[in-house]
């Protein structure tokens, strides 16, 4: 059976000990997060998601959800609706929620670590407070006083739930070629018309109301992305009162059928002059809706983190109880018929760069996360500046490569289990699936690299990539004479040097051929992500040797962030090479070429 344990001890070392969480907190008056408190609320998370939501996740993908064509009403799998009452009970839908609103006020970066627990716990379910979470952000940047007083507060409290509408039929990554409509109709409201795809939690039991965030074009509305208005549109009307009245002109029309995340349901939408409420000024839609995109960008990154390390769990207790074969150097465990597979290197292969790819990328989306909470609540606006710099910078890196990761890693993490795995009884070959959409929704990671290396880097003249560059050199310095650090320090320092060669090298060929940006940007994306992993590893061994730790967890760090460099950082000379290699090879033969 699939089972999941929260890893809490890991989440603490990453968030508290690495970080400096605490400090951080402290420094930026966050009043609720003290460490009592949040090891108290750690333990709850961990017991709701290991016992409520995992024991799930097979149901979910099992039954999937249904659509009854004659009302447009969901149901979904069985379970589902009581685990979300349950967390609404247990207040964590508003556990980032500032107080006013009736949420916990715990800063961001502690969410991240239930919201971790959820993904690992059950990807499916997590996705529908995923989209609140997205709405909320939105609604709490952009909406107007009565907007968030009526419809915020309802889903601070988990009373309704939100959806992001912005995918139509023809219009997926290029949201300037979108069609739906928003009509004035006289009193404040608009009506708003269109067709909306492949919308998660667009229709669903488990409350009465939704609240969606729909991407339209008012009438006078010029072309392109400079066009998009942002509109509540709710599936039950709201008066300014906070009165819900009749249905809305709004209606699910058809589920899509998909590879995985079957309990996440994905529906066609049917605007058909439905009463909207603008968010924010006409035209600058796209500026909202971005809010919510990257909230939801970096949620999607922790999708992925929660999948590898739920995955790893289960092929390292799979790899440490399956016997076949002896070791090479002689019998490990010679009064069994044969050794535990985890004596093989290549079993020991897989599971390692589960481990090391999912420990460095908790430290780098937990940071991220610490830079969301330094935003929203410094007093100081060149450290939110900088914080700002920072999170544009490591956004794409944290969507687009730990969602990739998940994929090889839910793979491996099968791959441990042979055909075991690819039976459905252990749950392997739903984790492989459940990954396969991370790398698509949210942005692909094809548009995650165009706008890491394109927008963040290029146009925004690396502001965040300085600052990486400033952490690294910080780390080198403090660390030019720990002799437990010289074998990470020296490939660290050399790696950022060519990182930052790298890049200028680009930038010189893409001022004579635009077409190098994207032909460089999927490998200078991995590039950056291995990068930033090497950064976050030799920093875990530097704070690991210098606390009171067990000396097992020491070990544990100091081999496994040598696994790192030796087996994994080499990959950036693949993307070193592929990134040089530029635009000509890609570009050369004749699309009419192509099938010859
Ligand atoms: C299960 C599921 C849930 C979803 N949930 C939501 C939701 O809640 N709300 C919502 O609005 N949408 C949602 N989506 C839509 C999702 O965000 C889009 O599918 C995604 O953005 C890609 O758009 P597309 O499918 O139209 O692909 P396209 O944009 O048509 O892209 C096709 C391919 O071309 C590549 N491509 C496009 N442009 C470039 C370029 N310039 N350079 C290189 N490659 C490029 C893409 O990476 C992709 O590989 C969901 C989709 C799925 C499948």
């Amino acid at each position: 059976m699939n089972t999941y344990k929260a890893p809490v001890r890991d989440m603490s070392f990453a968030l508290f000990d690495v970080l400096e969480a605490n400090a951080l907190y402290q420094r930026l008056g966050i009043d609720a997060a003290q460490r009592d408190v949040l090891d108290a609320v750690l333990e709850e998370a961990a017991k709701f998601n290991e016992t409520v939501l995992a024991p799930l996740m097979a149901v979910g993908d099992r039954e999937g959800c249904t659509l009854d064509p004659a009302t447009g009403a969901v149901t979904t799998p069985t379970g589902f609706k009581e685990a979300y009452a349950q967390f609404v009970d247990g207040g964590w839908a508003g556990i980032t929620a500032p107080e006013a609103l009736g949420g916990m006020g715990l800063p961001e970066s502690f969410g991240v670590l239930m919201k971790e627990m959820i993904d690992a716990a059950n990807l499916s379910w997590g996705n529908y407070p995923l989209l609140s979470h997205g709405a909320t952000e939105a609604l709490k940047h952009h909406g107007e006083p009565w907007q968030q007083e009526v419809f915020l507060k309802a889903i601070v409290e988990g009373r309704w739930t939100g959806t992001m509408c912005l995918t139509e039929p023809h219009c997926g990554s290029d949201l300037g070629l979108m069609k739906t409509r928003a009509e004035p109709s006289g009193d404040g409201q608009y009506a708003v018309t269109g067709t909306k795809i492949f919308i998660t939690g667009g229709e669903h039991d488990f409350t009465d109301n939704i609240i969606h965030l729909v991407l339209a074009r008012l009438p006078d509305a010029p072309a392109g992305t400079k066009g998009i208005s942002l509109f509540i549109v709710p599936k039950m009307k709201v008066s300014r009162d906070g009165t819900v009245g009749e249905r809305n002109a709004v209606r699910c029309g058809s589920i899509e059928h998909k590879m995985g995340i079957h309990g996440s349901v994905t529906c066609l939408m049917n605007f058909d002059g439905a009463e909207g409420h603008l968010i924010g000024q006409p035209n600058k839609g796209l500026h909202a809706m971005l809010t919510m995109m990257n909230t939801a960008r970096l949620a999607v990154g922790i999708q992925g983190l929660g999948l590898i390390d739920r995955a790893y769990q289960n092929a390292l207790r799979y790899s440490r109880d399956r016997l076949q074969m002896r070791s090479a150097s002689g019998a490990k465990e010679p009064s069994k018929p044969a050794d535990p597979i985890i004596v093989h290197p290549d079993i020991r292969r897989m599971l390692l760069t589960s481990k090391a790819l999912g420990e460095g990328s908790r430290l780098l989306a937990y940071h991220a996360a610490t830079l969301v909470d330094i935003m929203e609540r410094t007093s100081d606006d060149a450290e939110r500046k900088q914080a700002d710099d920072l999170l544009s910078f490591l956004t794409p890196i944290v969507k687009a490569c730990l969602t990739e990761w998940s994929v090889e890693c839910t793979y491996n993490s099968l791959q441990c289990f042979g055909g075991h795995g690819y039976v459905a009884e252990w749950g392997m070959e739903q984790l492989s699936r459940d990954a396969r959409i991370t790398t698509i929704y949210e942005g692909t990671t094809q548009i995650q690299a165009l706008d890491l290396l394109g927008r963040k880097v290029m146009q925004q003249q690396g502001a965040g990539l300085k600052q990486f560059f400033g952490m690294v050199q910080q780390l080198c310095e403090e660390n030019i004479s720990n002799p437990a650090l010289a074998e990470f320090i020296g490939p660290l320092a050399m790696l950022a040097k060519e990182y930052a060669d790298t890049t200028m090298a680009i930038g010189k060929r893409a001022a004579a051929n635009p077409d190098e940006i994207g032909a460089a940007s999927v490998d200078y994306l991995f590039y950056s992500g291995y990068v930033a992993l090497a950064y976050w590893w030799t920093k875990s061994v530097a704070v690991a040797e210098a606390g009171a730790y067990p000396e097992g967890f020491k070990a544990a760090k100091r081999e496994t962030a040598r696994f790192y460099f030796a087996r994994i950082l080499p990959r950036t000379r693949t993307h070193k090479a592929g990134i040089e290699a530029g635009a000509a090879s890609l570009l050369a033969l004749d699309e009419a070429l192509f099938d010859s």
